[in-house]
């Protein structure tokens, strides 16, 4: 009996392809990180860096994984549909490219909405799962907030495209369709351009901080040279006794969340331990 589950599985195990060939110095939003006092928050530099040197995926996209991207490109889809039947959708996948001195963020927000007069970016997510939706919509005793990474993505938006003065960030269940939005605006303190949300300042967020990590990115992209790991792809036996005492039981994690899902993990593994932080 032929298994079509599978063959429809493995297709979509290889539906990604390889990594595609970059630019140098062009860099995207959805790559951005920043330095906290918590720590780093964001995209690591080194993954980006075997994306820019070519380097063969050694953990390639699951086909599930693929699956629950598509499903939230037809809900960014559908919200464009909607948009457009309530007369607000202005544009569309709107692209367009910024210089910094020595690096360029390649931009493209998902759509401009207007009406009588007033226009705003607007960002869709589609998002799932119990920390992610404890995060964004709340629980009982923490408000909502939106995703880090998403932040810092509005963030060159906001710079990027300043004709907007706000971002709407939207986010949507995907299991029952529920929405959460947030108004983002870039608010200049002190001669640092930081993040508000829902008129909130955030000060871990700000956009010189993010392009400082972009411009650190790219020296090592132009050197040639490794950087360092900014994530854990395995715990030492310190950091789960760590990890453990913290949660106050096991984990049952081996490795920090993004390094789960990083498709150079195996290949970051073999490294020589020299490069890395961990
Ligand atoms: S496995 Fe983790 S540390 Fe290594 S490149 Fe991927 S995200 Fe970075």
């Amino acid at each position: 009996m032929i298994d079509f589950t599978s063959i429809i599985t493995d297709s979509l195990n290889d539906y990604w392809g390889g990594i595609k060939a970059r630019e140098l110095g062009v860099f995207w939003p959805s790559e951005a990180s920043t330095s906290a006092p918590q720590g780093l928050i964001g995209k690591c530099h080194r993954a980006i860096f075997y994306s820019f040197a070519g380097t063969a995926l050694t953990n390639p996209i699951s086909g599930k994984a693929t699956r629950k991207m598509l499903a939230g490109k037809s809900i960014e889809q559908n919200e464009h549909l909607f948009a457009e039947r309530a007369g607000i959708l202005a544009a569309k996948n709107v692209k367009t490219r910024k210089n910094f001195g020595d690096i360029t963020i390649s931009a493209e927000i998902d759509a401009i909405y207007a009406r009588d007069g007033h226009q705003v970016i607007a960002e869709i997510k589609s998002i799932g799962g119990y920390f992610a939706m404890s995060e964004v919509f709340g629980t009982a005793k923490k408000p909502g907030h939106p995703k880090s990474d998403n932040l810092l993505q509005v963030i060159l938006y906001l710079d990027i495209f300043p004709q907007y003065q706000s971002c709407l960030l939207r986010y949507i269940d995907r299991t029952d369709c529920e929405t959460k939005d947030f108004t983002v605006t870039l608010r200049k303190v002190g001669g640092i351009s930081l993040a508000t949300v829902d008129g909130e300042i955030q000060p871990d967020f700000s956009l010189e901080r993010i392009l400082d990590r972009f411009r650190l990115l790219n020296s090592y992209i132009l050197a040639n040279t490794l950087p360092p790991r900014d994530y854990r792809p395995i715990y030492s036996v310190t950091d789960l006794a760590e990890i453990n005492s913290k949660l106050k039981g096991k984990s049952k994690r081996l490795c920090d969340w993004r390094c789960n899902y990083c498709v150079f993990r195996d290949r970051c593994l073999k490294e020589e331990k020299v490069y890395g932080n961990h």
